[in-house]
């Protein structure tokens, strides 16, 4: 029998070191003022030395684990700075000014514990470019897909407003480029992060021409936005498309969702690129659902295979959140396998692996040895 040969396709990560400069450490001397009061209460009352959980060492594990175990057909490409004016299609004049005076300081900006370092201007305009430079790769077609391996993650940071150690929001920053620049008319963002892309959904919530679909655990999970209600406003009502869901809930619910809403949803809005804010927290190691790495496997075959039949392949991904290093690394390994052309995996139904293994460990104590006559 002849086994099945998967087609090897091209995938390009964009990567530019200085997004490890962004790196807060909570024993700095913050900027003083009413906000860093009121975190310092907060991190005074918990019994546990807190850390900044959004680090570079996560952007370390995931290229570490790549080095040790390279995936065929995964080439490495740099990022770059993204210019004030692409920023400026998403965030508003005065929060873009606000924040760039914090270039070298360190400084809380959100009460959920979101600060700056003296590195994190550059590092988020490098993420923001970083992802521009994946979008523009893909829309030229100069590589089949691409993964932004980027730091501070994105989708929480709102027009306005950083929050959720999200500085810029990357994913946004990257699609309105696209709009702008490059010549594309639809572009659908698919948001698998555990946590609601609440800025994401405020930057295009009447926009007709950025589809939003994002599944996360339901409020009050943080941020607490994303309800099914919320489906976009004005011209870009039913562009929002929300799938709230239970903590705990695996492959099984996330393919459904994925079959049975997002790809009739894709296929009406005819998008021409498509953008996934890929966070990892969702895989069960980061203990807010029940996502395996065959799942995130399986979420980007469907993606990938929705990009190949409605805009010609064109797909980029954006890193997003995913705060226990060692499923962020092998998540993200499994998307950059599906990417290059690997085997789609077969979702997990979580446990049902572990029953297997208990039932042919205890199943010969209850079974009756054949008698010798
Ligand atoms: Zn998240």
């Amino acid at each position: 029998m002849e086994l099945a040969v998967t087609e090897r396709r091209d995938v390009t990560v964009f990567y530019d070191e200085r997004v490890l400069n962004h790196a807060p450490d909570v024993n700095a001397a913050f900027l003083p003022g009413r906000l860093d009061k009121r975190v310092r209460t907060i991190l005074a009352g918990l019994t546990v030395q807190w850390k900044y959980p959004e680090h570079p060492g996560r952007i370390h594990a995931i290229l570490d684990l790549l080095k040790r175990e390279p995936v065929e057909g995964v080439r490495f490409a740099t990022g770059k700075v993204a210019t004030r004016e692409q920023l400026a299609r998403v965030h508003t004049t005065s929060f873009l000014d606000d924040l760039f005076l914090l270039r070298n300081k360190n400084a809380w900006l959100d009460v959920d514990t979101t600060a700056v370092s003296p590195g994190s201007i550059e590092a988020a305009e490098v993420a923001a470019g970083t992802a521009i430079a994946a979008v523009e790769a893909v829309v030229s077609g100069s590589t089949r897909s691409a993964f932004a391996l980027v730091r501070p993650p994105g989708h929480h940071a709102e027009p306005v407003r950083a929050r959720g150690f999200c500085l810029l929001n990357n994913v946004a920053v990257a699609a309105a480029h696209a709009l702008a620049e490059l010549d594309c008319k639809r572009v659908l963002i698919v948001d698998w992060d555990a946590h609601h892309g609440n800025g994401t959904q405020d930057i295009f919530w009447a926009d007709p021409h950025v589809m939003f679909f994002d599944i996360h655990r339901a409020s009050p999970f943080y941020p607490g936005s994303g309800s099914l209600q919320d489906v976009g406003a004005g011209l870009g009502e039913g562009a929002t498309v929300n799938v709230p869901m239970p903590g705990g809930a695996g492959d099984v619910a996330y393919l459904k969702a994925f079959n049975e809403i997002l790809v009739p949803a894709a296929e009406y809005f005819k998008p021409d690129l498509i953008l996934v804010s890929a966070g990892f927290d969702t895989h069960w190691y980061d203990l807010a659902m029940n996502v395996s790495f065959e799942g995130f496997g399986a979420m980007t075959g469907i993606v990938q295979s929705l990009a190949d039949r409605l805009c010609g392949g064109r797909l980029a991904f954006v890193l997003e959140g995913g705060y226990n290093t060692e499923s962020l690394s092998h998540g993200v390994r499994s998307v950059l396998e599906v990417l290059a052309g690997g085997a789609v995996p077969e979702a997990k139904e979580c446990g049902l692996e572990a029953v297997e293994e208990a039932k042919a460990f205890h199943l010969s104590a209850f079974t009756e040895e054949p008698s010798e006559e």
